[in-house]
């Protein structure tokens, strides 16, 4: 999500005129987009703020912004306002349309402006983007969460989940096609309660059916799915649809039933085993993707060996592995019971042995297939090598004589590793 918002900054910024400076120094605006999910990210920021302050003494013109759902936490803008006040604009999550006419303000005022919202307002459309990949896109579906994980800052800072007009989404998509784009993938924090906001009654997989009916896009991607919300009829359109990739990312969080509880994420391991597996057996090939953590507070070695069972018993295609970390104002905050940093790097590491395994396992099954791959055009590190992807989501590197970059062509695998898979064109 973080992406397609720098997307759609780059693409106010494009039409405002301005160009991408060669590196920062050079740069007479520079934007940070947060991320307040981790704390890790929130540090580095600080860092890259404090590195400037040099910079804008030499440069008093250039100007520095700060946007992201950092800036929708409480106590952000009164620390920027008090520590850096070399920012010259802030701007919140519901803001981000409104960067042309905070810079204007900046400009005309001599001051700094802060623009953050603290409550929800209407969706703005139409905003223009200037995306990354020619061939593909991600189109947000919905915005902000309802389900208060209780580790999860993002529903305080994102506000209450609230879903885009199904014809705004169609739009997007239709425009996208014409632009050369082949593969979409809808993004929201849980696109399994997509509709739920909307007038007019439709549920997620309606959506995949309409989309998949936009001539041009011939791949849709989809997440996050929350596993307490999904659907068998979600499970039905993934294997109906031929333009739905056989790819499900559904986040376990944690393997034991205590630990899901004080999450409050709705599923036990059992009912989540048996999402699983009903998956697996509509659609053959499904490639599962998912987020674990590790080290939430009170978790003992007996819960974090449940979160290992699952992940060996499901051998994940790739798992995105957390730490726990503490973020202010969120229930498991609080806790008094906070694992110790030297165990939860131990548990973290072993949950990166099982996973690494299971991923090498995972991709040495392709050796010898023949797949359809979207050529994504030529690797950003060499330029022989072509890169795409799978419908499975599997990066493969391959060589291509012929220039097919934008089309679905078909790759056999030759080569395997834990990341990627090698292969040459058929
Ligand atoms: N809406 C998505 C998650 C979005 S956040 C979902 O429910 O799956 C992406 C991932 O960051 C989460 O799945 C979780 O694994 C991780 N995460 C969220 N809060 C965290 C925290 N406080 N510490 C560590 N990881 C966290
Ligand atoms: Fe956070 Fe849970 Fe919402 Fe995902 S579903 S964004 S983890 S609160």
């Amino acid at each position: 999500m973080n992406e397609n918002e720098a997307e759609k900054y780059t693409g106010m910024l494009e039409m405002m005129g301005f160009v991408p400076a060669v590196d920062m120094e050079n740069a007479d605006f520079i934007l940070f987009n947060t991320c307040c999910v981790r704390e890790n990210a929130e540090l580095k920021v600080f860092g890259h703020l404090g590195a400037l302050k040099g910079l804008k003494r030499e440069k008093p013109w250039l100007l520095i912004a700060v946007a992201g759902c950092m800036m929708q936490e409480p106590h952000m803008v009164e620390d920027i306002k008090k520590k850096h006040k070399h920012v010259d604009l802030v701007l919140g999550t519901q803001n981000i349309h409104e960067l042309p006419q905070t810079i204007y303000e900046r400009l005309t005022r001599e001051k700094s402006i802060i623009n953050v919202y603290d409550t929800e307002r209407y969706i703005p459309e139409g905003m223009p983007l200037k995306r990354e990949h020619p061939y593909k896109a991600w189109l947000s579906i919905m915005y902000g969460c309802n389900n208060f994980c209780s580790y999860c800052i993002v529903p305080h800072v994102r506000g209450r989940e609230r879903s885009r007009e199904l014809s705004d989404i169609l739009d997007e998509a239709r425009y996208l096609a014409e632009d050369g784009v082949k593969e979409i993938t809808l993004l929201g924090q849980n696109v399994n309660s997509y509709g739920k906001t909307l007038e007019e009654k439709i549920d997620f997989s309606e959506l995949l059916y309409a989309l998949s009916k936009v001539d041009g896009i011939q791949r849709i991607r989809f997440m996050t799915s929350h596993p307490k919300d999904i659907s068998n009829s979600l499970i039905m359109a993934m294997s109906e649809l031929d333009k739905v990739c056989k790819h499900l990312h559904l986040p376990l969080q944690a393997g034991s039933d205590k630990v899901l509880k004080e999450m409050n994420r709705h599923y036990t391991k059992q009912r989540y085993l048996e999402i699983v597996d009903f998956a697996r057996s509509k659609i053959p090939g499904l490639a599962l993707t998912t987020d674990i953590m590790v080290g939430f507070p009170g978790e003992t070695e007996q819960d974090f060996a449940e979160t290992l069972d699952v992940a060996k018993r499901v051998e994940y295609d790739l798992a995105y592995t957390f730490i726990y970390s503490i973020r202010k104002g969120t229930p498991a905050a609080e806790r008094e019971d906070q694992i110790p940093e030297e165990e939860k790097k131990s548990r973290f590491q072993r949950l990166l042995e099982v996973q690494d395994a299971a991923s090498l396992k995972k991709n040495m099954e392709y050796i010898g297939k023949t797949e359809f791959v979207l050529n994504e055009g030529k690797s950003k590190t060499n330029s022989d090598i072509n890169t795409g992807r799978t419908d499975t989501n599997k990066i493969v590197n391959f060589k291509s004589k012929e220039d097919t970059a934008g089309q679905i062509i078909k790759v056999r695998i030759t080569d395997a590793g834990a990341w990627s898979l090698e292969g040459e064109t058929v």
